[in-house]
């Protein structure tokens, strides 16, 4: 089967509105912690952020660990925090929904909905998003190819919500260097295939800091809308990913050596 909605009508890109954000048409910067772990964190981290020009505040409430008994994440409490933080500092949110069955109370908290690695091929759960007002951020895959990541934005926009951002993420090879391979030939690939935004995730995509600037460097000349970077205030005492995440001043750092692309 070919793909209809999501292939269809290349003269026009799609442009998704979230606040005064124009995305698709500007560059945006989302930046924030893995994990939402407390109100001092977030309003921390969102506070300096935002003053250094980050345009949309990350945090997961609902955490896809690999491990039962690492941190699950806040659940509900952190999406209260999520909003509160968002409204304090006039900061669009993005957060991951895993489940059906909180999708109403993710809806209302955020702004956008991701849709992580490891669920891009929950259909139920691409089908519901389907339904949400919230434009949705669908992240690749670890596992899938570029044509699999495409039938799952159409699962979603079969739905009616045409509001679907592509995030890339890396993917899994035999490379043990980084934590995953970074597939940046996925952004003039997509941009040439379909009409809808795409932000590199280079945090996960590569797991280490050290890989952030340069690969998002690289991720704005291959096309990219966006760039999604996780920041923490505290990286070594964080619940999650505090290997990858850029320090305050690090963030500062990497604003800076973007700021020519924004
Ligand atoms: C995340 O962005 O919080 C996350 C869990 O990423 P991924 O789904 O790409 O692993
Ligand atoms: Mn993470």
């Amino acid at each position: 089967m070919g793909l209809k909605l999501v292939t269809l009508n290349k003269k026009q890109r799609t442009i998704i509105e979230v606040g005064d954000l124009m995305i698709g048409e500007k560059p945006v910067v989302i930046a924030g912690p893995c994990s939402v772990e407390n109100m001092r964190q977030m309003a921390r981290i969102a506070g300096f952020v935002k003053e250094r020009g980050a345009h949309i505040l990350r945090g997961g409430a609902f955490k896809p660990r690999t491990s039962p008994y690492s941190f699950q994440g806040l659940g509900v409490e952190g999406l209260k925090i999520l909003k509160k933080v968002s409204k304090r500092f006039e900061i669009p949110v993005v957060t991951e929904l895993m489940d059906t069955k909180d999708l109403k109370k993710v809806s209302r908290h955020c702004d956008i909905i991701q849709i992580g690695s490891r669920n891009m091929q929950n259909f139920s759960l691409l089908k519901a998003v389907g339904k949400a007002e919230n434009p949705v951020m669908l992240k690749r895959g670890m596992n899938a190819t570029i044509d699999e990541w495409l039938n799952a934005a159409e699962y979603i926009m079969l739905g009616g919500n045409e509001n679907v951002i592509l995030c890339e993420r890396g993917i899994r090879t035999f490379e043990t260097k980084t934590r995953n391979t970074l597939d940046l030939s996925a952004v003039p690939i997509l941009k040439g295939l379909t009409h809808l935004p795409v932000i590199v995730d280079p945090s996960h995509g590569t797991g280490k800091k050290s890989l952030v600037i340069p690969m998002s460097k690289a991720s704005f000349a291959a096309g990219a809308d966006g760039i999604m970077v996780e920041v923490h205030n505290c990286p070594e005492s964080a619940k999650s990913d505090g290997d990858q995440s850029l320090t305050l001043k690090e963030f500062e750092k990497f604003m800076k050596e973007i700021e020519g692309w924004l």
